[in-house]
């Protein structure tokens, strides 16, 4: 959390109001979860010329210069929040007359300003690959389905979450091995991460415990978990086994995903 329709709401509600502007200066309220914060001085007077995401990352670019930030379990970016919000503040951006507080609750979270294109030791954003190059990338890493679809070095923006969700509307289960789902699996699972990602986004990402958009307020699309956080499947009304894979709680249906 946030993944990456989280992730894509902060950053498709943040653009529309601070691209273009400039950054008048940044307030540093915590340093210790800041990376590279000697190169944030070259940064002030220059003008925001895009905000986005690549996958679970949101990241402000400032001509050469990437303020990425990781928002891990309790991050947030909000733009002109209530005072409330200035009491977990990080930092502080103000461009021209409006102020993104990015916040951290636990400190697990990042900020790191780069001074060249710093994804490159990511996997492509899933948004950007087709099914074949999904397929490609999934069937040659030799591993448990849920491990490779949440290791941000081969695909970018699906964690916990989604992939549960993604895995049981494909009817795979999460303990299968890469190697071992067929073409025809593979496009299910695509398919099913398109659909659940995108309304996801609609309802602007899930909130199971902090996330909150750029905004303040909370995602609606928990409201549609089929399997994460369930006891009964909705399908079969079988019990909901959960199990851990890297320290993560998988939910699934032992009946109908195989
Ligand atoms: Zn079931």
């Amino acid at each position: 959390m946030p993944e990456l329709p989280e992730a894509t709401t902060i950053s498709s509600q943040l653009s529309p109001i601070i691209k273009g502007l400039t950054l008048n200066n940044i307030v540093i309220r915590k340093n210790n979860i800041i990376k590279n914060k000697h190169l944030l001085a070259n940064l002030i007077g220059m003008k925001c010329s895009e905000v986005s995401n690549y996958g679970k990352m949101v990241y402000f670019r400032f001509s050469s210069y990437w303020v990425v930030f990781h928002l891990a379990l309790t991050g947030y970016l909000v733009v002109d929040p209530p005072q409330d919000l200035y009491k977990y503040s990080v930092a502080e951006f103000l461009l021209d007359n409006n102020i993104v507080v990015f916040g951290a609750k636990r400190m697990f979270e990042k900020m790191i300003v780069y001074d060249s294109y710093p994804f490159d030791k990511y996997g492509p954003d899933f948004r950007t690959i087709k099914p074949v190059e999904f397929i490609k990338i999934l069937s040659k890493s030799n591993r448990n389905i849920k491990i490779a679809l949440m290791d941000q070095k081969t695909i970018a923006g699906i964690g916990n979450i989604y992939a549960c969700e993604a895995l049981f509307k494909a009817g795979i289960s999460p303990t299968r091995n890469t190697r071992n789902i067929t073409a025809q699996e593979y496009h299910k699972l695509y398919n099913s991460l398109v659909e659940i990602i995108n309304f996801a986004i609609q309802k602007r990402g899930s909130t199971i415990s902090d996330y909150i958009d750029a905004f303040g307020n909370k995602g609606e699309y928990q409201y549609y978990h089929k399997i994460y956080g369930k006891k009964i499947c909705p399908n079969c009304s079988s019990k909901v086994k959960t199990i851990k894979i890297q320290e993560r709680l998988t939910y699934f249906c032992p009946v109908c995903q195989k």
